[in-house]
């Protein structure tokens, strides 16, 4: 049936007449009214699609979703306060056309890089927290990032507040060559700061969590969930396999891969999440508050 009203948009979108105005008002394209999933083909209204957090219905496949829609199904209404929101790249190893990228994804996504941070509550717990945003760059970690998430962490230690970190990431951000790979070294030491002053760092896990952001501060949570069926990984498969001379499991750097084998502590729907973390939060903060 689904299938039936597709065909009939797309109908009513190429004879040029105007269908019900108030939505094509609102949903200028096919593509706007309706959510085909890539993973089991099935066709639903798209307004359902989002209402469901963006989910599959039928096989639970969660799609990618952007910081802004992360922060607002998250954190409770009105309790962001947003750090560093103006820092940007510069272009540390002169590589062409860096600048004129950077600018063009800022105005395309509305963020100036590939994580926003902050502070908020979750269902009343106060926490820091950062997103990454795979729309910029596929949210490679280069000298912003890396600073942003660093800042993040010792501002949680000043202020003795776990962090809630949802990571997504290409890997080091190759525009910014070395500058991206220390990266790793400086976040995973705010890290190490903000453990030893005895406060809890939970990471989650969403698709795709690779490259150097999986070898620094993506591993490093105490808790680690992960959102169904996301890959996760260092290198890409063919270039294990290139090293190695070995077949790898078809299921290999997924989520569920990774929880078999200890990398993971849990895997939690995308619905279920605001409340699991919260709980968390709960759990283990309270003391390290009352150790002030
Ligand atoms: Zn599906």
């Amino acid at each position: 049936m689904l299938q039936d009203i597709f065909g009939k948009v797309k109908t009513r979108m190429n004879d040029g007449t105007q269908g019900v105005s108030g939505m094509m008002n609102k949903f200028s394209t096919r593509s706007d009214l309706l959510f085909k999933c890539p993973r089991c083909g099935n066709v639903e209204i798209a307004e359902e699609f989002e209402k469901n957090l963006k989910v599959c219905s039928t096989c639970g496949y969660h799609s990618r979703i952007t910081a802004e829609e992360r922060m607002k199904i998250t954190v409770d209404n009105g309790t962001f306060y947003e750090y560093d929101r103006e820092m940007t790249s510069k272009n540390p190893i002169h590589f062409p056309d860096y600048e004129a990228k950077i600018a063009a994804l800022q105005s395309l996504t509305g963020l100036r890089d590939a994580v926003v941070t902050g502070e908020c509550s979750i269902e009343g717990e106060r926490c820091a927290i950062g997103v990454m945003d795979s729309n910029f760059m596929m949210a490679s970690m280069g000298s912003v990032v890396g600073e942003k998430i660093t800042r993040l962490f010792e501002r949680a230690t000043e202020k003795r507040l776990p962090v809630v970190l949802f990571t997504a990431s290409g890997g080091a951000r190759m525009q910014e060559g070395i500058v991206s790979l220390m990266q790793m070294a400086k976040t995973s030491g705010a890290v190490a700061r903000h453990s030893d002053a005895g406060l809890l760092y939970i990471t989650v896990l969403t698709d795709p969590t690779t490259g150097g952001v999986t070898a620094s501060f993506a591993s490093l949570g105490d808790i680690i969930l992960a959102e169904p069926k996301v890959l996760i990984g260092f290198a890409g498969r063919r270039v294990i396999e290139g090293t190695i001379k070995q077949r790898l499991p078809d299921d290999f750097q997924s989520a569920e891969f990774l929880l078999d084998h200890g990398f993971v502590d849990s895997i939690v729907t995308r619905s279920q999440l605001r409340s699991v973390l919260s709980h968390l939060l709960r759990l283990h903060t309270k003391g390290a508050a009352n150790n002030v």
